[in-house]
């Protein structure tokens, strides 16, 4: 079971922003900000490391229709486009999804911080990564 998957086959209702053959987006139920969107693909994959490339490109394009609606509609200064992969990651949704975060000034209800982790040679981790 799938509550994406549900969504998408009409068996649950939602709040549809944007649609089209591969892609639906839809206001998030919990607006961490005015106009909040998830984008996701219509075919189920559990996350963007399990999806094909095709299926990326489709939400990839379909969040920059979204966030350009946004950023027309809202007024908003800046957008977020945030993808949460796993669960230590933050993903609770099993279904690829990109959040679409209008963001109003440091006074909205979205806070992002980058802390930079110490001790950390990048020589070692380029070699980690080759
Ligand atoms: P994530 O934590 O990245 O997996 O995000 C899942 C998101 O789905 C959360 O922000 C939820 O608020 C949202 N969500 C869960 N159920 C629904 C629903 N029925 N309609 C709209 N958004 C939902
Ligand atoms: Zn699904």
């Amino acid at each position: 079971m799938c509550i994406f998957c549900d969504i998408i086959d009409h068996k649950i209702p939602s709040s549809v922003v944007y649609e089209d053959d591969h892609t639906l987006a839809i206001l998030d139920i919990s607006q961490v900000t005015r106009g909040h969107t998830i984008v996701m693909p219509k075919k189920h994959c559990a996350n963007i490391l399990e999806a094909d490339e095709e299926t990326v490109q489709q939400v990839t394009m379909a969040a920059k229709k979204v966030a350009a609606l946004l950023a027309e509609k809202t007024g908003c200064a800046g957008i977020n486009l945030l993808n949460n992969c796993g669960e230590a990651a933050g993903q609770t949704v099993n279904h690829l999804h990109v959040h679409v975060i209008p963001r109003y000034g440091e006074a909205d209800a979205l806070e992002i911080h980058f802390k930079p982790s110490e001790n950390v040679d990048l020589n070692e981790v380029l070699a980690q990564l080759k």
